[in-house]
């Protein structure tokens, strides 16, 4: 974790010449900036790996390999920080070379050119909105880091409820089931009624439970790259795991050899899963009718899973994939709203994108991308 310290509040000063160095070196700590000054541009380069806020560098003390160095190093730095640089220009008439020089250092981004001579209170006032620059990214940098705590804590408190609401909640449902068996005798119809209630509330929270569990799971998917998975085989799991209501839906699907792609084969089975039991609950009077196919697109692979359902209003279709978000109510289709946010979880962790094309009454096309 970054900290802020004096080697990032520093500026690092670039100068050829000592005469040049001690001279802005000086008009900076008169203006109470902490300055530094390197000898080479390898030694700005290694200096500004230990942290600064900002670099003043003279134009003619960075030679073209060096632009690329830096230009290199700024590359691999995380996005809060845009490192200033004040580039002091040589005096003189623009020409081709100082042009073609001007267009190199402007590839390090966020830089301000002073040209020579230069009065004292240029620097200074160039150094100080560097330094206020350079702070705003502290700031922003802080409060990423505040973020990722908070959402830290908050998937580690939602992965613990709902892993440990499993067992109690489990025990709720059993022995409600086992009361109402074992007991009918003594129990009078109000009795059996109310426990009749208890177990599928405890049924209905069970659900809710493992399907949170599922979403929070989906938070820790590591973005490392991984191997080629055969997509032929995630589906076959997931029809597997559907097939009792494949088998009551009537349900035809519809198929061919799919691609591979660069995904854990578990976590492309839960899109299949959770998309083709939508289509199979979500469907009209007709028998459903679910076609899956895919394409290679460029570097990634682009899924579809269409089917001849109720369809999605146009105004819905965004929001269906937010954590609990349905558009029925339990007794009309069970659910828990939490498997179109898993899925969109799982795609943005590799990258991809997940979105629904509908017309309401006709059906609706998922379609999905994930680098192939
Ligand atoms: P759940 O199915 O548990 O309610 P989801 O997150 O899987 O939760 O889906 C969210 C909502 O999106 C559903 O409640 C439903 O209204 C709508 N939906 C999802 N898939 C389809 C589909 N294939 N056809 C029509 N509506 C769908």
């Amino acid at each position: 974790m970054y900290r802020q310290n004096d080697l990032e509040m520093r500026v690092l000063v670039l100068a050829p010449t000592g005469r040049d160095a001690v001279l802005l070196s000086k008009t900076l700590e008169s203006a109470n900036v902490a300055a530094e000054v390197c000898r080479h541009a390898r030694d700005l380069l290694a200096m500004l790996e230990h942290g600064a806020a900002a670099a003043m560098v003279a134009e003619e003390a960075l030679l073209s390999t060096d632009v690329a160095e830096v230009v290199q190093w700024l590359a691999s730095q995380p996005p809060w920080s845009d490192m200033p640089f004040i580039v002091i220009t040589s005096r003189g008439r623009a020409n081709a070379a100082t042009a073609r020089k001007a267009q190199e250092l402007q590839l390090m981004g966020n830089v301000t050119f002073l040209e020579r001579p230069v009065r004292p209170e240029t620097i200074e006032a160039a150094a100080r909105s560097a330094l206020r620059a350079r702070m705003r990214q502290y700031e922003i940098r802080r409060r990423q880091e505040v973020l990722a705590r908070v959402n830290a804590d908050l998937e580690q408190f939602a992965y613990t409820a709902s892993h440990d609401l499993q067992e109690p909640i489990r025990n709720i449902a059993i022995y409600s089931e086992l009361l109402s068996k074992g007991y009918r005798d003594v129990l009078d119809h109000t009795g059996e009624a109310f426990l009749g209630y208890i177990n599928k509330g405890a049924r209905r929270m069970e659900m809710l439970v493992r399907d949170l569990l599922a979403y929070t799971k989906a938070a820790s998917i590591s973005d490392e790259p991984t191997d080629l998975v055969e997509a032929d085989k995630s589906l076959q799991d997931a029809l597997l795991n559907l097939s009792e209501a494949i088998r009551q839906s009537e349900a035809e699907l519809i198929y061919q050899s799919l691609p591979a792609v660069r995904m854990r084969e578990v976590h492309l089975q839960q899109l299949f899963q959770n998309l083709i039991g939508n289509a199979i609950k979500y469907r009209s009077d007709e028998k459903p009718r679910i076609t899956i196919s895919a394409e290679k697109n460029g570097s990634h692979c682009l899924f579809r899973i269409a089917d001849n359902g109720i369809g999605i209003n146009a105004e819905y279709k965004d929001r269906i994939f937010g954590l609990f978000k349905r558009l029925h109510g339990s007794a009309e289709y069970s659910g828990t709203g939490i498997g179109l946010a898993i899925c969109q979880r799982i795609v943005d962790r590799y990258r991809g994108r997940i979105w629904v094309e509908s017309e309401f009454g006709k059906g609706s096309t998922f379609f999905f991308t994930i680098p192939g």
